[in-house]
């Protein structure tokens, strides 16, 4: 039975199905792992539902943990340059850029490299090796891949919790937004990018987080965990002057916040966010990583505030690295565990259901290891 099972998207907008492939051997510089567990965000979401194109059938699933199966010939370490050997727990980010355009060798900036191979979005599984995504019993991980030994204490479900939140964080918040000791970080939105740029933030120094967002229950989870030091739900206070009032309150002179960092979604979000951001400080849009069309904002605001507006992409295998290594700092600090919501492998369509009706905040697919 050299079979695995992995969750495929054959056709838009239709339930995922569970289909056999061949289990896969390594050729040259690739690596075989077995996924323990994969995480479920609101680009899988899009995805099924056929609001980003990509080619079909797909293995869906581009953030995951495994164990090394096999290693390829001319495999040895992992990108921090410690041995690799069968069994080791890894994380590998979802990403490979071409390295060779504009973006990946003149600018440095391959999270913008438009020919990046992605596992679980671009990658079709109807040719061999199949297994291209993490939502698998197995993976078939590419030469080029950035792969990483899990550092000692630190678990799937820890690697997980935040999924692909944790490198987009780490390159927003880290390289762009790049947060001063001691500032005042406004975050808008308390989904896995909203928590993860909370918890970016309280690690780099920012003197207060306050987080703009809701339902109840999401804000509950942060405070249980201690993300966040003040929080402001959107369902209650639904009246947008009266959030803006309240956030300006919590900042020193009533001034505003030093760094406000967008993780919604919403177009209007973007108006609101930039009232609670101070004369001089940065606006960081994040969270508008699927086209929600325009909204209204007052540009005289950008200028006579001297604003810096900032955009924030997707994240290179380098950011994924970086969010590995920080997880045991992390770790100490936030009970990530607490995010996730584990589903065998084969619900995967009761976890995106699950996740669309916002019952949970982290759902996580268990294969293999099941723990
Ligand atoms: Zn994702
Ligand atoms: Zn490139």
């Amino acid at each position: 039975m050299n079979e695995r099972n992995a969750v495929v998207l054959t056709e838009f907008g239709a339930d995922l199905e569970v289909t056999r492939f061949p289990g896969v051997r390594p050729g040259p510089g690739a690596v075989v792992a077995d996924v323990t567990h994969a995480g479920v965000c609101g680009t899988d979401m899009h995805l099924q539902q056929g609001r980003m194109a990509i080619p079909l059938p797909v293995v869906l699933g581009h953030e995951a943990v495994g164990r090394i199966r096999e290693l390829g010939e001319g495999v040895s370490a992992d990108a921090t340059g410690a041995p690799l050997r069968e069994g080791d727990l890894v994380s590998w980010a979802s990403n490979i850029p071409c390295g060779t355009c504009f973006h990946c060798a003149t600018e440095g900036e391959p999270s913008l490299c438009e020919t990046r191979k992605v596992y679980g979005i671009n990658q079709s599984c109807a040719q061999p090796p199949h297994l291209s995504g993490g939502w698998s019993e197995q993976i078939y991980l590419q030469p080029g891949s950035t792969i990483v030994k899990l550092p000692e204490g630190i678990g799937p479900r820890q690697v997980i919790a935040l999924g692909c939140a944790g490198p987009t964080v780490v390159h927003a918040v880290l390289d762009i937004g790049k947060p001063r000791a001691g500032d005042v970080v406004v975050v808008q939105g308390s989904g896995p990018v909203g928590m993860a740029a909370a918890m970016f933030a309280a690690v780099a120094g920012a003197s207060k987080v306050i987080i703009v967002g809701g339902p109840a229950n999401r804000l509950e989870v942060a405070r249980e965990i201690g993300v966040g030091d003040v929080h402001l739900d959107i369902f209650t206070e639904t009246d947008q002057e009266a959030r803006v009032a309240k956030v300006l309150a919590e900042t020193p002179d009533g001034r505003g916040a030093d760094l406000v960092i967008e993780a919604t979604g919403v177009p209007a979000a973007v108006a609101e966010g930039m009232d609670m951001t101070r004369r001089g400080g940065k606006y960081l849009v994040v969270g508008q990583y699927t086209d929600h069309g325009p909204t209204m904002i007052n540009p005289h605001h950008i200028t006579r505030k001297q604003l810096r507006v900032l955009g924030s992409w997707a994240f290179s295998p380098r950011n994924h690295l970086d969010y590995v290594l920080a997880l045991p700092s992390l770790a100490a600090r936030f009970d990530l565990d607490r995010l996730v919501t584990a589903y065998p492998l084969e619900r995967a369509n009761e976890a995106l259901a699950d996740m669309r009706a916002g019952r949970t905040l982290k759902p996580v697919l268990v294969s293999g290891d099941r723990s």
